[in-house]
């Protein structure tokens, strides 16, 4: 039986940094998971496109986290307390969706969450520890990517070569 396996994104050649960054972590989630790493899957992101569960001294690989749990360095959901303004003044959400002139409206944070009081971004998808690069990504590797202002896609590849070299040979 022949299976057809159709992958979003990364099966377009694409060069620009971004292109070349998403297309190096799909492979290597792949590699990975040869050498016996946890992977997500899912029906978007193509057999490799979530991400490995890994860390070494190199690097760090975490897919995407749907926990949405405050205490979870991935998610740190935001748990502010807000309430519903109208000309400034409190309103119930009713009042608030009802009122027609948009530039009237806002939102007033009672009572700020530990999240937002704390400047520290949430872990990123993916870390080189030397020299520091960070990748976060929406859901699957490409999509909502952030990548280091500045990065270029000769130091990109450089240290993304130590990854490849620091991975184990499986036992
Ligand atoms: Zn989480
Ligand atoms: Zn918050």
């Amino acid at each position: 039986m022949e299976v057809k396996i159709i992958v979003p994104d990364t099966s377009i050649m694409d060069l620009s940094l971004e292109g070349v960054i998403g297309s190096n972590l799909y492979h290597l989630t792949e590699l990975l998971a040869a050498h016996g790493s946890k992977t997500n899957h899912g029906l978007f992101g193509g057999d490799w496109g979530y991400g490995a569960f890994y860390e070494n001294d190199v690097f760090m690989m975490h897919p995407y986290c749907w926990c949405e749990k405050m205490e979870c360095p991935w998610c740190r959901a935001c748990e502010c307390e807000s309430v519903y303004t109208v000309d400034d003044k409190v309103v119930d959400f009713r009042g608030w969706m009802d009122m027609q002139d948009r530039t009237r409206i806002g939102v007033r944070i009672t009572k700020q969450c530990e999240i937002c009081a704390d400047p520290k971004p949430n872990e990123p998808n993916f870390r080189i520890k030397d020299p520091l690069i960070e990748i976060h990504w929406y859901k699957y590797i490409g999509r909502g990517m952030k990548i280091p202002e500045g990065l270029t896609l000769e130091q990109w590849s450089t240290a993304f070569a130590a990854v490849i070299d620091s991975i184990e040979e499986p036992a």
